[in-house]
């Protein structure tokens, strides 16, 4: 234990725990698993048809195919995408490491480019820098659900022939120039797990407007197996399927879809929610020197999964640590997002070097996620506010 922290917090801002993010379950939510459970499907039925239909309808996608969880729905993508042995992805060191693992999966490359330091997005500059004649693809990530800057990338995939695979689990209900997020990239993810927008428990989903993606995914998630007598190389009999290439188990319950729709109804209150929490926050902490608060592409409408904060160490008399640490002791669920993904053993085990994106680096020492979540009350916004203030002005030189 720090001794200085004890002098720094005192009594904490609050009694109780704040966490960073959680989810927000209510009496429809349960009745509708309760329906389901009493029902005739539990796996594959009516729901997951009515859940993918509400979120592509939604997004504006033709499709919607759902996954037992976001990082299976980037496998099926990645998949679909053709990705194998020898091809490059390039992606953001910034994100959850199921974004690049999806594509060792397959046996692909993850490539990283670098951040742009003001949107904490993948630089557009960085990817055509990280083109090669083995690149196949592109993970653009909505970090803290603020889209990319998606137009350009689509300008260089064309030029390069690559898949746009975009990684929108933090930018359910997000816009680029108007459009809502999803059906804008060849392939665009979603995920369910509680922490994000909205929750199916575990759960995640593809949209595209591509049907011979769709058709590669639905079969992907089902062992690489079709029923379809259409698409069968021989038809032995009305009981006869054929397992064409190697799938997975990946199918969302029909349990988690039920909860899905029941909570895709408060999808656009919530997203409201998350942005006035912003904006109450950034009233206060775009007066304070000491921070820079998330910025904004006027191309893009986040749906703000994160707040994020960036500490200028240079005015504090303590690192990004002590600061955590303290703001722990008041009792607010903080957190960072992310780690480099290629800073995690596993990477540095095959090869992956520190010092290949040295924005992303730079930002990683510098962050710290605050709590956002739309069942916040305004005294849990308002205790957030209190505790920054209090660890920051506490730690200014
Ligand atoms: C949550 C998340 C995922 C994976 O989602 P799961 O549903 O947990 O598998 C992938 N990428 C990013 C950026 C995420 O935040």
């Amino acid at each position: 234990m720090n001794l200085k922290l004890a002098i720094a917090g005192g009594k904490p801002v609050r009694q109780n725990y704040l966490p960073y993010a959680q989810q927000w379950i209510d009496e429809d939510d349960i009745k509708q698993v309760v329906t389901t459970l009493k029902g005739d499907y539990l796996t594959t039925g009516p729901s997951i048809e009515q859940f993918e239909e509400r979120i592509a309808k939604y997004v504006g996608a033709k499709y919607a195919v759902a996954f037992a969880n976001g990082t299976a729905a980037l496998h099926g993508a990645v998949f679909a995408a053709g990705i194998k042995q020898g091809d490059e992805v390039i992606t953001t060191p910034i994100t959850f490491v199921a974004s690049a693992n999806a594509v060792i999966y397959q046996g692909g490359t993850p490539v990283f480019a670098d951040i742009d330091p003001k949107t904490y997005n993948i630089n557009v500059n960085d990817i055509k820098k990280q083109i090669t004649e083995k690149t196949k693809a592109i993970i653009p990530v909505d970090f803290t659900g603020q889209p990319t800057e998606i137009n350009e990338i689509i300008e260089i995939a064309k030029q390069h022939n690559l898949v746009i695979i975009e990684d929108a689990a933090h930018a359910l209900g997000a816009t680029y120039q108007g459009k809502k997020i999803g059906s804008i990239s060849d392939m665009t993810m979603f995920s369910f797990h509680p922490v994000k927008h909205i929750t199916t428990g575990e759960g995640g989903i593809i949209t595209t407007n591509n049907q011979t993606y769709y058709e590669k995914l639905i079969q992907f998630r089902s062992h690489g197996i079709t029923r379809d007598h259409s698409k069968l190389q021989e038809d032995q009999g009305p009981w006869y399927y054929e397992m064409q290439y190697l799938g997975y188990n990946y199918r969302m319950t029909d349990i988690q879809a039920a909860l899905g729709i029941s909570q895709f109804n408060k999808l656009d209150r919530w997203i409201k929610r998350r942005q006035q929490i912003v904006n109450r926050y950034n009233e206060t902490f775009q007066k304070m020197e000491q921070i820079t608060t998330p910025y904004q592409l006027k191309e893009t409408e986040s749906s703000w999964h994160l707040y994020i904060i960036r500490l200028h160490l240079e005015q504090l008399t303590v690192d990004r640590k002590i600061i955590f640490e303290a703001l722990q002791k008041e009792n607010i669920g903080v957190n960072v997002h992310y780690i480099p993904v290629y800073y995690h053993p596993y990477y540095q085990g095959i090869g992956y070097k520190k010092g290949i994106c040295p924005n992303a680096e730079k930002l990683y020492e510098e962050i710290i996620t605050l709590p956002l979540f739309p069942k916040m009350t305004e005294k849990d916004v308002e205790d957030v506010i209190q505790a920054v203030k209090k660890v920051i002005y506490y730690y200014t030189k």
